[in-house]
């Protein structure tokens, strides 16, 4: 039986700004996810805090939303078999440089804040975080 999921993965504006988008899009689809749907926006720093509101009692929340909101961004819906947990693996440690070989954060990731990527960490944080940004 097929486990077909959908997670929400964001380029995030260090790499957006390094033209890192096609590069990255290519390691998803070279390790069998689907890009199901993308869209490249800029959001407000207001939408920044939404998004991120379970980090909000967090010392590097207000940082985390001023960078998210500073440049243009990739959302794009991932479909794969188990793709949220398969895009975690993907994009490896949130600190680049705990992360492992062939992962995009070490591969990309400048730093635990600019670390290029973020996907969704639960099925069901992932149908949230694609509301977020897919649902019109
Ligand atoms: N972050 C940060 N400093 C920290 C921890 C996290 O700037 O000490 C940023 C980092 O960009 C990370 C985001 O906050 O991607 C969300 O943190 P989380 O723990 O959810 O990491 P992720 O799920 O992105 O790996
Ligand atoms: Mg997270």
């Amino acid at each position: 039986m097929s486990n077909t999921e959908q997670t929400l993965s964001i380029i995030k504006p260090d790499a957006v700004e390094r033209n890192l988008d096609n590069e990255i899009k290519q390691m998803f689809i070279k390790n069998g996810f689907n890009i199901f749907k993308e869209k490249k926006i800029q959001i407000e720093k207001s939408e920044a805090e939404k998004f991120y509101k379970v980090h909000e009692t967090k010392p590097f929340y207000n940082d985390l939303c001023s960078y998210l909101s500073s440049g243009p961004i990739i959302a794009m819906i991932l479909e794969k078999e188990n793709a949220v947990a398969e895009n975690r693996k993907l994009m490896g440690a949130t600190n680049p440089k705990d992360a492992e070989e062939g992962t995009i954060r070490k591969k990309y990731g400048i730093s635990i804040d600019k670390n290029s990527v973020h996907g969704s960490d639960s099925i069901e944080n992932a149908k949230i975080e694609i509301d977020f940004f897919f649902k019109d």
